[in-house]
C-alpha cells in the first residue's frame, strides 16, 4: 500500500494548501459565523508526533493558533520539561473553530469538521497521536461512557497502525494544581515521558 510519506513532497504541499484553504472557507458548521480565525493547527507536519485537542479557545481564536493560551502555555511548559520541542511536533484540534462560551463541540460541529483532521491525520502520516482529553479521545478511539480518560489515559491503542495515547486536557490540570503522587499532573508527567521515549524510538 502507498503510504502518504511515499507521495513526492511537492504534491503533499499543494494537498495541505488545499487543505488549509478548504478549513479557511469553511462555513459547514454553526460555529463558523461566530469565530474570528480558523485555527488550523501549529508545528512541523513532518514530524511523527501528533497532539489533538478538543476546540480553540479565546486566545486560540484572536490569534488563530492553537494552544497559546493557559493551557496551552501549560502544555508547552510539559512538553519543553520532558524535552519535546513544540516546534518539532504538530498540534491541531477536534475542530477548528472556537465553540461559543468553549463550551464541548457537538456531535454535528466534530462531525462536519471531520474531513479536516482526517486529511491532516493522512498528511502527517504520524507514528503516534495523543489525545489532549475526553473530546478527541472519543472521536479517535469511539470509547464509551465507561472508559472516562482517567482509566484509560496513559495506555497505548492501535487505531489504524498508529499508536495513540489519551492524555489529560491540560486545563484539567489548571484546575488541578496538586502534584502529589497519583495526581492528574503526576500522570501527566509520567505519560508525557512515556510518550517521548515512543517516538524517539520512531524517529
Ligand atoms: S469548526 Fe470545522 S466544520 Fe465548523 S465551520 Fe469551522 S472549520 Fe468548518
Amino acid at each position: 500500500m502507498t503510504s502518504e510519506r511515499d507521495i513526492p513532497l511537492d504534491r503533499r504541499d499543494e494537498a495541505w494548501g488545499r487543505l488549509v484553504l478548504a478549513a479557511q472557507k469553511c462555513e459547514k458548521c454553526p460555529l463558523a459565523p461566530g469565530r474570528k480565525n480558523v485555527v488550523f493547527g501549529d508545528g512541523d507536519r513532518s514530524t511523527r508526533l501528533l497532539f489533538i485537542g478538543e476546540a480553540p479557545g479565546a486566545e486560540e481564536d484572536e490569534q488563530g493558533i492553537p494552544f497559546v493560551g493557559k493551557a496551552g502555555q501549560l502544555l508547552t511548559r510539559i512538553l519543553e520539561a520532558a524535552g519535546i520541542d513544540r516546534k518539532g511536533i504538530y498540534i491541531t484540534n477536534v475542530v477548528k473553530c472556537r465553540p461559543p462560551g468553549n463550551r464541548v463541540p457537538s456531535i454535528e460541529e466534530m462531525h462536519a469538521c471531520e474531513d479536516i483532521l482526517k486529511g491532516q491525520v493522512a498528511l502527517i502520516n504520524p507514528s503516534i497521536i495523543v489525545c489532549l482529553g475526553a473530546t478527541p479521545t472519543k472521536w479517535i478511539l469511539k470509547t464509551g461512557p465507561g472508559e472516562s480518560i482517567s482509566k484509560i489515559r496513559g495506555k497505548w491503542f492501535d487505531w489504524k497502525g498508529i499508536r495513540v495515547m489519551p492524555m489529560f486536557h491540560p486545563s484539567f490540570l489548571l484546575r488541578n494544581q496538586s502534584k502529589k503522587k497519583g495526581s492528574p499532573r503526576e500522570l501527566t508527567w509520567i505519560d508525557i515521558q512515556e510518550v517521548r521515549d515512543r517516538w524517539l524510538e520512531c524517529r
